[in-house]
């Protein structure tokens, strides 16, 4: 049995998706900045998906900056801020994805910005009094960038509080919600956020194509110099065919959301009474907002180690993550669980689902566990 179990990494492709991307990949060519009609037509196809995606997180369409991935987004925001904007402070957490730690990293040893890292909770969570004395504190011109859900835990950030204390102290707030649109609803207009990072491939859109969100009362200048696409911002032709398959994704995320978040989380919970009832020293490391589609799990009756229990799982056919893998192919504990304090010699393994999955693999799944333990 094949069972995936991996789609906070990456979600397999919807067949709607597919069949929407299929014309800009075959039949549909024709640059779309050109004059002939081929051209019109293709541009015509990334504006209504611009505006799909508007409707979908209530902002407008030239807010939509598309882009090749989430971790572009995330740079793209923070590396213009700095730029662009005369951001000297940038206020983060030591649990952000690699794409936001990484730019910050740079952006402190190359450009000289002052660097603050909120205190988190073992939930994966930040700890918002801890962001306000930051800000409380503060008198340069700070951007904050707080991600909405972690994409270890699934653990959920209030951004609407984030948002708000943000605007309280006068800073520019940047979310990575990589791993939560298309899987919680967002009303941009009404929000404090002034950037969003977005990626289809985490919402059963295609790899390679993601959108930064920017307010529209922000002007960040140039990302990629070159032919002016993307109002300026992103020069380099269109990824048609992936834009068009991201909106798709997005509009069948959003219109689907209710069944499909009500599907999901009864897979798991499903899992986790399964788990309870076959490995009951089993814990689950979740915050009291979570998201539905992950679930991290940590098995303290398995003695193998990480990269021996994913391989053993693999076998199976079965697909989930856990720590990290280093450019030597060996697999680490991961950082995140690290810093927040777990204990490296237990392992811990992300389960992350989608509408896609059964409880029959969920049972296999629980079996094979339960085995290694
Ligand atoms: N941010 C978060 C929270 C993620 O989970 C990921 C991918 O796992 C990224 C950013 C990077 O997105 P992409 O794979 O589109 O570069």
């Amino acid at each position: 049995m094949n069972v995936y179990l991996d789609n906070a990494a990456s979600t397999p492709v919807h067949k709607e998706v597919l069949e929407a991307m299929l014309p800009y990949l075959s039949t549909n060519y024709g640059n779309p900045s050109a004059i002939h009609s081929n051209g019109k037509r293709n541009k015509a196809a990334i504006e209504f998906s611009r505006k799909t995606i508007a409707k979908y997180l209530n902002c407008k369409a030239q807010e939509i900056i598309f882009c090749s991935s989430g971790t572009e987004a995330n740079n793209m925001a923070l590396k213009l801020a700095v730029e662009n904007l005369g951001v000297k402070h940038i206020i983060t957490s030591a649990i952000e994805h690699k794409s936001v730690l990484n730019i910050v990293l740079y952006l402190e040893e190359a450009k000289g910005i002052k660097v603050s890292y909120v205190d988190v909770n073992k939930d994966g969570t930040i700890d918002i009094d801890s962001l306000e004395s930051i800000l409380k504190d503060n008198n340069d011109n700070t951007l904050v960038s707080i991600m909405h859900a972690q994409n270890e835990l699934g653990s959920i950030n209030d951004i609407d509080k984030i948002g708000k204390l943000s605007k309280k102290y006068g800073t520019l707030f940047h979310t990575d919600t990589v791993q939560t649109i298309a899987h919680l609803p967002f009303n941009l207009k009404e929000s404090n956020i002034d950037f969003l990072s977005a990626s289809a491939h985490k919402f059963h859109g295609p790899l390679g194509s993601g959108f930064l969100y920017k307010n529209d009362k922000i002007k960040i200048g140039t990302w990629l110099h070159g032919g002016g696409h993307e109002r300026n911002v992103r020069s380099s032709t269109e990824n048609i065919s992936g834009i068009v398959g991201m909106s798709t994704a997005l509009k069948m995320a959003y219109d689907n959301l209710a069944a499909d978040r009500v599907k999901v989380l009864e897979l798991k919970n499903y899992l986790k009474q399964e788990l309870k009832k076959n490995i009951p020293d089993v814990v689950f490391n979740e915050a009291k907002e979570n998201l539905y589609t992950i679930l991290s799990v940590t098995f303290p009756g398995i003695k193998d180690d990480l990269a021996e229990v994913l391989i053993k799982l693999d076998m199976k056919g079965i697909a989930v993550a856990g720590g990290s893998a280093c450019s030597s192919g060996s697999i680490k504990f991961s950082k995140v669980l690290s810093k927040l304090g777990y204990n490296e010699n237990e392992t811990t393994l992300r389960i992350s689902f989608s509408v896609f999955n059964t409880k029959e693999e969920l049972d296999y799944t629980v079996k094979a566990l339960k085995e290694l333990c």
